[in-house]
């Protein structure tokens, strides 16, 4: 099984100017594929040609911070974009959406209602979600008890053990990146540790989330360019949760690839039909 990459946002301006040598680069480093969460209705079409343009698979949904800048309307603009796209075997999942509790100042029933209605949408279509996880876990579950979706990934996820169990009954794989590498990162890791086999999934939401040898520190950022991740970065990542879980490289790309495809089937089918 080729590395996957459950969470990158290729279509970020952070990689318009070397988008090309970016995929080549993670091509190199055994990365066949990336799953490319939307952000905002803004980005939809463009996303859907970048999926297609390099043989990738994508998301369609609006992001919990883009929701206070988002119209009502947007919603409306999701739902026949789902629907002008529902026979697009690229299209695996309704997201980027969820719950931001973390960054202050954001309209919280606002949010709340976004996604909600975006968790409808994807029922309807039969489509997993890929979820934004930030302080916000329980409130996530709330609304997947109310309305039930068929699972999917929770990305960047860092919650508690309980937490972390009830999104895996409900059928989700909890997403493993960046943040995983670092030493403090002690719940993180626990979890990359002691999830069972079938709950983790890699990723590196690139270009932000940057690995513990990519960071530039506060201090350090007036002579350093903040860093950028990207998918190639993604074996590495792998091998901190190779360690935490004792498993070889090939396990580890074999396993967390079947997660992967487990949470989307689509996903799961394209690469049947090219392998
Ligand atoms: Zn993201």
């Amino acid at each position: 099984m080729p590395w996957i990459d459950s969470h990158c946002h290729l279509d970020a301006a952070e990689f318009d100017a070397d988008r090309d040598a970016v995929v080549r680069r993670a091509r190199g480093a055994g990365v066949g594929m990336l799953v490319l969460p939307a952000v905002a209705v803004a980005g939809f079409e463009a996303l859907a040609a970048l999926a297609h343009r390099f043989g990738v698979v994508y998301a369609l949904g609006i992001h919990p911070l883009h929701v206070d800048a988002a119209d009502d309307a947007d919603l409306e603009r999701l739902a026949d974009a789902l629907q002008l796209h529902r026979n697009d075997p690229r299209l695996v999942a309704v997201g980027e959406i969820g719950l931001d509790h973390f960054v202050p100042g954001l309209d919280r029933e606002r949010q709340e209602r976004f996604y909600a209605a975006q968790l409808k949408l994807a029922r309807s279509h039969d489509l997993p979600v890929i979820l934004h996880v930030r302080r916000s876990a329980d409130g996530l579950l709330k609304q997947l008890r109310r309305i039930e979706v068929p699972g999917g990934i929770a990305h960047a996820f860092n919650g508690s053990d309980a937490q972390a169990l009830q999104f895996a009954a409900r059928g989700f794989k909890l997403g493993f990146g960046g943040a995983m590498t670092f030493d403090r990162a002690l719940q993180i890791r626990h979890l990359a540790a002691t999830l069972p086999a079938e709950v983790p999934v890699l990723e590196t939401d690139a270009p932000d989330i940057p690995p513990q040898w990519l960071y530039v520190k506060a201090g350090e950022r007036s002579q350093r360019a903040p860093s950028r991740n990207e998918p190639a970065e993604l074996p590495r990542i792998a091998q901190v949760l190779a360690a935490l879980r004792g498993w070889t490289p090939a396990q580890t790309a074999d396993r967390c690839s079947a997660n992967v495809c487990e949470a989307l089937p689509r996903l799961a089918a394209l690469m049947a039909n090219t392998a």
